[in-house]
């Protein structure tokens, strides 16, 4: 589990963690823990991990890329760093409530959720076993996110995505609104087999 974790792609310290200014330049699986906290930070880390989405519950935070870090600090206080997906996403507080409740039942009664907000989360940091149970769910995964630097223009139209029935693989698919079951998602319907799904959307 100790190997699982640390390898995971949201745990990956040049894609997620990088050069974060807020985790400084000690992340996750840099720490070394002293003997005798090793089993008490990997106990956080499975209990931290094991939290899912509330509007994707096939989603572990992990899976999301929500969940940067589970350290014990100085004060011998284990404490999880979550980057929220975006700004009023509602399931945030629900996230934060529900990680310290995991790791309050796996024994830490203290344990606190620091908020990292740089670098932003994008949806590049979902990793791919949390886009295969998207799509096994029946809900469409994100392609790549935009680069973008400096001013964003925005646009009143739907941008073009390339997007696949995640029922019949077609992609001879038709926006009917950029909001589906929750902001985060788009939703289409499949010309092919004329089932409607949900597209997570790319940011
Ligand atoms: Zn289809």
């Amino acid at each position: 589990m100790t190997a699982a974790l640390r390898r995971g792609p949201a745990f990956d310290r040049g894609q997620v963690l990088g050069q974060d200014p807020v985790l400084g330049q000690d992340p996750m699986f840099d720490q070394e823990p002293a003997p005798g906290r090793d089993s008490m930070l990997e106990r956080a880390r499975q209990a931290a991990s094991a939290v899912v989405d509330p509007e994707l519950p096939m989603l572990t935070l992990v899976d999301l890329g929500v969940l940067r870090d589970v350290r014990i600090d100085d004060d011998g206080v284990v404490t999880a760093a979550i980057t929220p997906t975006y700004s009023g996403c509602p399931a945030m507080a629900t996230m934060r409530d529900d990680l310290l409740r995991e790791l309050q039942a796996a024994g830490f009664a203290d344990a606190r959720v620091r908020v990292v907000l740089e670098p932003a989360w994008t949806t590049d940091w979902i990793t791919p076993a949390g886009r295969a149970a998207l799509a096994a769910a029946g809900i469409s995964p994100p392609g790549p996110a935009p680069r973008r630097s400096g001013p964003v223009l925005l646009q009143l139209v739907p941008p073009r995505r390339a997007v696949r029935c995640p029922q019949c693989g077609s992609d001879d698919v038709v926006v009917g609104s950029e909001f589906g079951s929750t902001a985060c998602k788009a939703l289409y319907r499949c010309r092919s087999c004329l089932e409607p799904f949900d597209h997570v959307k790319e940011i």
